[in-house]
């Protein structure tokens, strides 16, 4: 069925059919979600997962939760499946905001394989893994990453990645969010 839906997705994505909702939703609760749908994996090999986010959120906010918990969840997933050993991190940060939305990044640190610096550039490409035996080894369709990109970018923000072979990966994302009625002055920001 992921699988699947990620074909979906990527169809819908390239022919421009995508549409994103806009619904109010808290982030915490999009964050706390996301991380309760790999906490069982994750527990599976030992792997502890922190979450992170500036101490004064005020997380009201307007945008489409269901995309964004998939976004994370596409790079969730890959870090419980790369790391053997060590923690993963969800982070959250406020790059950004003006009266009516903010522009936050997400990170997802893990402590796992590594990338190595020639596939960087293309893993964020539709069913690209780093390398050959990626199938072999962990599965999976080439086609994640390329839908949190545009996700990403349908969302007014960008991704990237940077990675240290046997040490770890940050894969993060952004993206603008309106602020949902109400909300007082967001008091952190990087
Ligand atoms: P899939 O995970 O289904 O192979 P993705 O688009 O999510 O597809 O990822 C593409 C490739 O990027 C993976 O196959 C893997 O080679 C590499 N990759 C993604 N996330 C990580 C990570 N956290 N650590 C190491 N390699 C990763």
């Amino acid at each position: 069925m992921a699988v699947i839906n990620d074909v979906l997705d990527i169809s819908k994505i390239e022919a421009g059919k995508l549409v994103l909702e806009s619904l109010h939703f808290d982030l915490q609760q999009v964050m706390a979600r996301a991380v309760a749908q790999v906490a069982e994996r994750a527990q599976a090999k030992g792997l502890a997962i922190q979450v992170e986010a500036p101490p004064k959120l005020d997380s009201h906010l307007l945008g489409d939760p269901t995309r964004l918990t998939q976004a994370l969840l596409n790079y969730l997933s890959n870090a419980v499946k790369f790391t053997e050993r060590g923690k993963i991190t969800l982070r959250t940060l406020f790059q950004d905001q003006d009266e009516d939305s903010v522009t936050v990044r997400f990170e997802v640190l893990d402590s796992g394989v590594g990338i190595e610096a020639q596939a960087i550039d293309q893993i964020f490409s539709a069913f690209q893994q780093a390398d050959n035996s990626t199938t072999r080894k962990f599965g999976g369709t080439g086609l994640g990453l390329a839908i949190t990109r545009e996700l990403a970018r349908l969302m007014g923000g960008e991704s990237g990645v940077s990675s240290e072979i046997g040490k770890g990966s940050t894969f993060w994302f952004s993206a603008r969010l309106k602020r949902g009625s109400g909300c007082a002055p967001l008091l952190q920001s990087v």
